[in-house]
């Protein structure tokens, strides 16, 4: 870990104590934070059907530099214009290939204090890709498309990103957080991460404890559901990218399945049953997190 990184986080948890020391409980939480909504299969599964069909149709994978890459961020950018997002290309270059990282922001929040959250796009080359990872990437699409449905007024602003090249190594969130200037990471209060959301015979969610409102978000979601949850520290995706940057993280994954980067990970794959799980816990922790505290 970077020192300035322990800094930073040393800062946090002062000003986290200081609130709290002059602030009486009740107010912790506001009285005016709306209930996240709760979606069904319908509302998310629909996503993995379509990237499994960009897959058919492009020779079997969804991989960085390929044409089921492409089409992937189309599927994704056109639903996410329609709902009203600003959505944009960030643009990098790995093993010969233009890479995409598709950033999407919902206008309003306090662009001070920003909320992000990501999942990767990408898939090996061997198969389609679609618990790793359309899954996490059907969960965040099926949560900024709620954020939109909701006409949802966050406090803080929010963030989306669906990330390239993440199987070559997180080429694209590494790019992403590269090319943020040291003022606009400071801007991220804090990175939010799904990598696998709908693993099948899942035993536990795999849940990253770094940022301490985002790790009780998530915690307690699963807990009130009685949801078998396994603390995996900082574990390795996306969000090490930002962590290595000194900005505080959280998310969860369903773990790894037999299928993992082989030709079977096909929407047949994926759990309805946990994919919508998934999918409600994050909409649940982004809702909590938007609202400042
Ligand atoms: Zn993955």
């Amino acid at each position: 870990m970077h020192p300035t990184s322990r800094l930073r986080r040393a800062s946090v948890v002062l000003g986290l104590c200081a609130a709290l020391v002059g602030a009486p409980a009740a107010a912790a939480e506001p009285a005016t934070a709306p209930a996240p909504p709760v979606i069904t299969a319908d509302q998310v599964m629909p996503h993995l059907d379509a990237l499994q069909r960009i897959a058919d149709r492009d020779g079997g994978n969804r991989a960085h530099g390929t044409p089921g890459y492409r089409d992937s961020v189309a599927y994704v950018k056109a639903a996410l214009d329609r709902a009203g997002f600003r959505t944009a290309l960030h643009r990098f270059t790995h093993d010969g290939a233009t890479g995409y990282n598709l950033i999407a922001d919902w206008p309003g929040g306090d662009p001070e204090h920003v909320v992000f959250a990501g999942a990767h796009l990408d898939s090996v080359a061997a198969g389609p890709g679609i618990n790793d990872n359309g899954s996490g990437s059907a969960a965040l699409l099926a949560t900024a498309l709620e954020v939109s449905r909701a006409r949802l007024t966050p406090d803080r602003h929010l963030r989306f990103a669906w990330w390239g090249a993440e199987e070559a190594g997180m080429v694209g969130s590494g790019a992403y957080v590269r090319d943020l200037s040291a003022a606009d990471r400071e801007r991220i209060d804090v990175y939010l991460n799904v990598d696998m959301a709908g693993t099948r015979n899942i035993r536990q969610w795999l849940v990253v404890h770094d940022d301490p409102a985002a790790t009780a978000a998530f915690e307690d979601w699963f807990a009130a559901r009685k949801l078998p949850t396994f603390d995996i520290g900082i574990g390795g995706s996306d969000h090490v990218s930002f962590g290595d940057a000194g900005i505080p993280v959280g998310g969860f994954a369903t773990g790894l399945d037999e299928c993992l980067h082989e030709a079977c990970d096909r929407v047949e794959n994926v759990d309805p049953h946990t994919e919508t799980l998934s999918t409600n816990a994050l909409i649940a922790a982004v809702w909590q997190l938007a609202a400042r505290h």
